[in-house]
């Protein structure tokens, strides 16, 4: 690391005569390997006395999550540390094992902050620090020198896949891998004020070592939302430019055209880590290092930025808790959620760019023009960043779902994410707003091993339906509302509706026999209002229709008492105002 004065040798270097050391082969263009990180924690953790690796649940490579956690005062459960009004700060590292820099910078951030420096170490007299040294487990295991065709080093790292060739930055509302069911259980215990994930990134050159992911502040409740928007990420940015000798600006979202066209902020949805933890209001970053970079850079980068991020966090920990307990009561207030954004590309911000020069030099594959950029010629110069966003999908909160207890899938997930739920104690007909599902895209090929379906079209009917027994209550009014909105509503890009959890649905289960029905159709046409003149219209839209028997008898079929009204219909009900209704706790439920 390349820092600027004395002072900040002394704030940012290890001592050099702590007892606590750890390997740096970065410096030589290596990374560790997992059994290698893991005996490096193991070894801090006993010989500082401050430190605890904790294993939590398994991951898909069949070994258990670890949790290394620094606490100044040597108290380790996050219940007493809440109360103690520590700050938490949770650092999560090799979701992508191709991108290892953010592993080494946390190895030595871990053991500066364990040695006796004393500047180093004020960083946790309001702070805990909590890192996950290896997320994808089963990637960072499959290591090899080909797994990052464009990476300037290190010479062997792991790959993006997990175990089962997941990608992990896709799976945080699915949970579909052990790796992101423990993932959770840390996040929810620990519930940290402060979440960081490291990454290293491509699609243009550039002079930064160094980009920022910041969580979307519009998506955050308002407090706290412009609180990060206009204080703690500019002060992050002017913090590394006085600290640091690395360049840092905001992620380089661009594919095959250059930046210095504009580009946008990236803005990160729930199965995204930073648009995952933002929906219970913890203030999120992914650092995003360029692929392109020599490897001992990266990590010196992202160790730089850890530093400014812990700092700030120290200083401000007193606002920052206040802050979020404002949030939290904001967001049991709130009663619309914006599900979806979309980009207006009439406003931005101009930023100062520093880029190279981009060419189009004939390909020698094809002749044809291809992209290069000529580091020979760097530019410092002004740039749109489109970072406005308008709401898309807004939905009105309910005061309660209803989920028939049939469909586990979703309600294990509500568990896991602590959602408190009631379960009913007798059989009811409720009547109630159903989404019936007009229309859905999915995709031809699997996408993270689902086939995930978009642009979700959807009606509310009022109906009365029956519930049973042990169906679950879901109130929407605590400080998981966020969470709940953007996955039980079926048109949100990640619900669990798009994520395949109510497939089910999408089928019809009862069908008739023309030869048998015809004359059940023709008095169901001649009773039912309106249903000769749908017919007739239905027939100037396509005349092929008024000869096609068993189209006009399926016509009659849908708009009849026996086509199944479950045909489409999303099982969760939206309870629209407050009301009694018999519940108990899961726990006291027989
Ligand atoms: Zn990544």
């Amino acid at each position: 690391m390349r820092i600027k004065t004395v002072a900040l040798v002394l704030f940012f270097s290890v001592n050099l005569l702590a007892q606590n050391t750890v390997p740096k082969v970065y410096e030589n263009n290596e990374t560790l390997t997992y059994h290698e990180l893991i005996n490096a924690y193991t070894q801090l953790a006993e010989t500082s006395g401050k430190a605890k690796l904790i294993e939590y649940g398994k991951t898909d490579a069949g070994f258990s999550l670890h949790l290394f956690v620094i606490s100044n005062y040597k108290e380790f459960s996050p219940k007493v540390l809440r109360t103690d009004n520590m700050r938490i700060v949770l650092i999560n590292n090799a979701i992508h094992p191709g991108e290892p820099a953010g592993v080494e910078a946390s190895l030595q951030l871990a053991a500066q902050l364990l040695n006796k420096d004393e500047a180093i170490s004020n960083i946790l007299k309001n702070t805990v620090v909590c890192i996950i040294p290896a997320y994808n487990i089963g990637g960072m295991l499959n290591r090899s020198a080909y797994n990052r065709a464009n990476q300037v080093g290190p010479k062997e790292c792991g790959f993006r896949g997990n175990a089962r060739n997941i990608d992990l930055n896709r799976d945080y509302i699915v949970c579909q891998t052990e790796n992101a069911q423990s993932f959770t259980e840390i996040f929810h215990k620990w519930k940290p004020d402060v979440f960081l994930e490291t990454h290293t990134t491509d699609g243009s050159d550039h002079q930064y070592a160094l980009t920022l992911v910041t969580t979307a502040h519009q998506d955050l409740p308002p407090s706290l939302g412009n609180y990060l928007d206009s204080t703690m990420r500019p002060q992050l940015y002017s913090m590394m430019e006085k600290k640091s000798d690395y360049l840092m600006c905001p992620y380089v979202h661009v594919w095959r055209k250059p930046p210095d066209a504009g580009f946008q902020q990236f803005l990160e949805i729930p199965r995204y880590s930073t648009g995952y933890t933002s929906l219970f209001n913890t203030i999120s970053f992914m650092t995003e290092n360029h692929i392109f970079k020599p490897f001992a850079d990266r990590v010196n980068s992202t160790l730089d930025f850890m530093h400014c991020l812990l700092e700030y966090t120290n200083a401000n920990a007193k606002q920052i808790a206040e802050l979020r307990t404002q949030a939290n009561n904001e967001l049991k207030k709130q009663n619309d959620f914006v599900l979806k954004w979309k980009i207006d590309s009439s406003k931005y911000d101009l930023i100062q760019f520093k880029g190279y020069e981009a060419t189009y030099p004939p390909s020698r594959l094809t002749g044809e023009p291809l992209l290069y950029y000529d580091r020979t010629k760097p530019f410092t110069k002004k740039v749109k960043y489109f970072n406005h966003f308008n709401p898309e999908l807004t939905v009105h909160a309910p005061k309660y779902y209803i989920i028939p207890q049939a469909w586990k899938e979703s309600i294990k997930r509500l568990k896991w994410n602590k959602v408190d739920m009631k379960r009913l104690t007798e059989d009811m007909v409720l009547n109630l707003n159903m989404y019936y599902i007009d229309n859905y895209e999915t995709t031809n090929k699997p996408y993270n091993g689902h086939y995930l379906h978009s642009n979700i079209k959807t009606n509310l009917k009022q109906m009365p339906v029956q519930f049973h027994k042990g169906d679950y209550i879901v109130p929407v009014n605590g400080k998981e509302k966020h969470y709940i909105m953007q996955v039980l509503e079926p048109q949100a890009p990640d619900s669990y509706f798009a994520w395949n959890m109510f497939d089910e649905i999408l089928q019809s289960r009862e069908y008739f026999s023309p030869f048998v029905f015809e004359e059940r159709a023709i008095h169901i046409l001649d009773t039912t209002p309106g249903l000769k003149e749908k017919i007739e219209a239905a027939i100037k839209m396509d005349s092929t229709l008024a000869k096609n028997t068993y189209r006009q008898m399926r016509i009659i079929y849908r708009n009849s008492p026996y086509f199944e009204k479950t045909y489409m219909r999303y099982p969760v009900g939206r309870i629209e105002n407050k009301m009694e209704l018999p519940v108990i706790d899961e726990k006291d439920f027989e």
